[in-house]
Parts: C-alpha cells; sequence; structure tokens
C-alpha cells in the first residue's frame, strides 16, 4: 500500500514508465474509491443523514494520483452557499464515550485535544472559516460582508467523560447521533437556537471506534434532528489506532500529528457546514477541509501559544478570489 508521498508518486510514474497494463491497474485500485474527490458525502447508514467524512491519507493520495493535473484552484472549485446555517459563535463539547476510555489513553489524546480545542479561539489559522456566512442568496461564493460571518470566537465550552458505562464496541452512525443528543442533554443545550452554534465530538477510545475508521475514513461530521433541535456532531475515532493512514507522521509532523490534523478538519467543517449540506461546499460537495485534506503544507501552527500539527483549509479569497489552501486568513 502506498502510505507515502513517494510511493503515490512512484506509483503514478511506475503507470506512465509501464504503460497501459500499470495504468489500468492504478485505476482499478482508485475505483474502490470516489474518483477525484476522497472526501465528502457518504450514506452509511439507512435512515440517516449524509455523512461528511474525512479520507484516509492512501485515499486522498489515491485521488490526485489518478487526476495529477487537476487544478487546485479555479472560480469552479470555490465553495458556495447552499442556504443554511453556519455556526456564528461556535462553541465546542467533548464527549469522551464510554468506560474503555478509563486508564486507557496509550496516545493521550483527551489531553492533546482539550488543549487543541482551548488553543483555537481567535486563532489566525481557523480565522479562514469568517469568510464564509449564513443569510446570503443561495450560490454565493464571496459573502462581501453580506449576511452573519462563521465565527472564530469563542471556540472550546467543555468536555465530559460518560465513562460509567461501556460504550458500543464498534458504534455505528446511529448510536453516535444517540450520545450527541445525551452530550447536549448533559450539557443543558436544550434549544434550537443553542445549539445551532454548538458541535458535539463523540471521541471514542482506543480499540473502540466505528467500522470503516482507517480504511474508509478517518472521521465524519453529520447531524441528527432530536428534542432539543438539530444537533451538529462529529464522530473522531481514537486517531493514533490507524498510524499513517489517519496521520501519524505525516510530513513529518510526529506520530500523534493526526489526532489535530483530523480534529481541527472536522472542526472547521462542522463551522462552515454544521447541517450537511446546507452550508459551504463545492460543486463535487467537499468541504472547507476536504478539499485540503493531507495537503503538503500541514504544518505544525501556533496557536494559543502552543504548536499544533494542522491542515490548511480552502479559501475562496485567496490567489486572488480563484481559492487555494491556506494556513491563516
Ligand atoms: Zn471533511
Amino acid at each position: 500500500m502506498n502510505t507515502g508521498k513517494s510511493g503515490s508518486l512512484r506509483s503514478t510514474l511506475l503507470a506512465s514508465s509501464l504503460g497501459v497494463a500499470s495504468l489500468a491497474m492504478v485505476i482499478g485500485t482508485a475505483a474502490a474509491g470516489d474518483v477525484g474527490t476522497a472526501g465528502g458525502p457518504r450514506h452509511l447508514e439507512a435512515g440517516q443523514p449524509v455523512a461528511m467524512v474525512h479520507a484516509t491519507v492512501e485515499a486522498a493520495q489515491r485521488a490526485r494520483a489518478q487526476k495529477p493535473s487537476r487544478p487546485t484552484s479555479g472560480g469552479s472549485s470555490n465553495l458556495s452557499y447552499h442556504g443554511g446555517s453556519v455556526q456564528t459563535a461556535p462553541k465546542i463539547y467533548v464527549v469522551f464515550w464510554g468506560s474503555q476510555w478509563n486508564n486507557n489513553d496509550p496516545s493521550q489524546e483527551a489531553v492533546t485535544l482539550e488543549s487543541f480545542y482551548a488553543a483555537l479561539s481567535g486563532s489566525s489559522w481557523s480565522a479562514t472559516d469568517t469568510q464564509y456566512c449564513e443569510g446570503v442568496a443561495s450560490g454565493t461564493v464571496f459573502c462581501n460582508g453580506k449576511g452573519t460571518a462563521a465565527g472564530n470566537s469563542p471556540m472550546y465550552a467543555s468536555y465530559w467523560y460518560d465513562n460509567a458505562s461501556l460504550a458500543p464496541t464498534h458504534p455505528k452512525q446511529s448510536q453516535i447521533a444517540v450520545e450527541a443528543v445525551r452530550a447536549a442533554g448533559h450539557f443543558s443545550v436544550t434549544t434550537a437556537s443553542g445549539n445551532a452554534n454548538v458541535q458535539y465530538v463523540i471521541a471514542t477510545a482506543t480499540g473502540n471506534n466505528s467500522s470503516g475508521f482507517g480504511t474508509q475514513y478517518c472521521a465524519w461530521h453529520s447531524s441528527t434532528s432530536s428534542t432539543y433541535g438539530n444537533l451538529s456532531y462529529t464522530n473522531l475515532p481514537y486517531i493514533t489506532d490507524a498510524g499513517s493512514n489517519c496521520g501519524a507522521n505525516f510530513n513529518n509532523l510526529g506520530p500523534d500529528a493526526g489526532i489535530t490534523i483530523v480534529a481541527g478538519h472536522e472542526m472547521a467543517e462542522s463551522v462552515t457546514d454544521p447541517f450537511p449540506s446546507s452550508g459551504w461546499t463545492d460543486s463535487k460537495g467537499s468541504e472547507i477541509g476536504d478539499k485540503c485534506a493531507w495537503n503538503s503544507a500541514t504544518a505544525n501552527e501556533t496557536l494559543g501559544g502552543s504548536m499544533f500539527p494542522v491542515q490548511p483549509l480552502w479559501s475562496n479569497a485567496a490567489a486572488s478570489g480563484s481559492g487555494g489552501c491556506v494556513m491563516s486568513y
């Protein structure tokens, strides 16, 4: 399997030099996933809303290898508004779900997530979200000060160890949705207007992740209706369980790099498209994070005085409005 940048490049060059047979093999491999768009909308469970999946490193590189000349910028590639809401004063609530977390966090993901979310407030990295807005005409690409912009401060609200009993070993989407509703009750966010600005991050313990993690996705976010209104939530698996396919040592950023790369991706998307896909996506359904997932510009960024690995985010404003992946805004 090609899990490194050099491996991906090598297979592309190999295909070019060896001709049709090898090229067919590469295309055949790529056909296992969506061609050209590694991440984005998926239907994971019957009866559940669409989930926006964060591609694995392998899937992202496969997609790029198959379309090496695909433009990474250009007006038609920008995000546009789909008529729903964005989070104008976003808040993040994290749930460490299940007694499987008790004395069982080998990569110290809980403390990493808590410090990362706390460091985001007002950062120039997450500020890229703020060029997107709600309350403008569907199809809008540049808000130009109209409508209400997505917010960037404050961000991190609280966490909850829901660890009195076991979580499902491999929770389905519907089970994670129920846990998000439970979290809303726990945090007493019980109105639709309150939940319009909240994202619930449901973090599963090591060895207890949803099936498909590490092969079909690194995480995903979705929404669910409830008596507390529509809720936006993220399925955040125990990222280091997937090794390099979800970011371990990506760009030489260390074995735990994937934790904040993936968490940051989902955070930014939940702000700009909290109830998929009624917020901001491109014409293929990709969101602000998907378009720049596992991008070579992924790097350590200073957030709140500490360094965290994060990926760039798509900015319509970059390159004089052609759009591009940026680390600050
Ligand atoms: Zn995504």
